[in-house]
């Protein structure tokens, strides 16, 4: 299993007794798998989706990508770790603005000593692949929504990662924007073979999964039957503040 979640518990210090929010989630995904998980807000999906992506840490539990335990990494070694393992898109872009697109997308690349004209070929490649091949040099603000989502998502590949989170990448953009960069992250993640695990509220977009997992309790639990699509469950839509602890962690942005 390129991913391996066992037991994984969160708990967050309050005044009072810690506030358990993850009690036990469990998960297996492989290359090529993609996973929607659903659930009510505060269910602690954002909670998951960062401690997936080491941008916050397990009280209990383990975590495996690729057989590493990206916890027991030093803090240099779990940067790069993080930056080349995983890309992240949220719900908000989170681009540069001063950035023109291709080097937003160049970002994560500046660190490190790589090939920069096969990494330059690649956010090429990127680009094209999410229609902005004519968009290279204008700035976010030139963009629309669903535009600036797909630049996210061209530098969330950029590294070739093994894991692709994304928390509510849709949750911002017009029902026909949403399904247009839903499907883009679904295609993507199929010719790049990573695990996809997507955070959202959109029934719609999680229908077109062929997995769909609910959070609950502090649990994960697989809702409808893998390969189909997942309405025969419906979920209960509730309206969500997707990062009520304020803005995702500096190191994702
Ligand atoms: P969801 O994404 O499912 O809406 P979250 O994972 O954001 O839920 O939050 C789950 C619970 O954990 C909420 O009750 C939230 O208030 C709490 N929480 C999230 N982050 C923190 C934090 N840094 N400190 C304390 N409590 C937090
Ligand atoms: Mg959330």
């Amino acid at each position: 299993m390129s991913l391996l979640v066992e037991n994984l518990c969160k708990d967050y210090p309050t005044r009072g007794e810690p506030l358990a929010v993850l009690r036990g989630v469990n998960l297996q995904l492989d290359r090529g798998d993609a996973v929607a998980v659903m659930g009510p807000s505060g269910s602690g999906k954002s909670t998951l989706l960062h401690i997936l992506g080491t941008l916050d840490t397990p009280t209990r539990g383990r975590v495996t990508l690729d057989g590493v335990d990206p916890f027991t990494l030093p803090e240099p070694q779990l940067a790069d770790f993080r930056n080349r393992r995983i890309g992240f898109v949220f719900q908000d872009h989170h681009l540069l603005p001063q950035c023109t697109v291709l080097e937003n997308v160049l970002v994560p690349t500046l660190v490190g000593h790589g090939d920069r004209a096969a990494v330059r070929k690649y956010a090429d490649e990127l680009l094209e692949r999410v229609g902005l091949a004519g968009r290279l040099d204008h700035r976010p603000a030139e963009l629309s929504g669903g535009e600036r989502q797909r630049v996210a998502l061209a530098r969330a590949l950029i590294h070739r990662p093994t894991l692709l989170l994304a928390d509510e990448p849709t949750g911002n953009l017009d029902r026909r924007t949403a399904q247009s960069v839903g499907k883009m992250l679904l295609d993507l993640h199929r010719q790049t073979n990573t695990i996809l695990v997507v955070v959202t509220h959109s029934q719609e977009l999680a229908d077109t999964f062929p997995r769909l997992m609910l959070m609950e309790d502090g649990a994960l639990r697989a809702v409808g039957a893998p390969g189909k699509a997942a309405s025969d469950e419906r979920i209960t839509r509730r309206e969500d503040g997707i990062f009520p602890s304020g803005a995702p962690p500096e190191a994702a942005r």
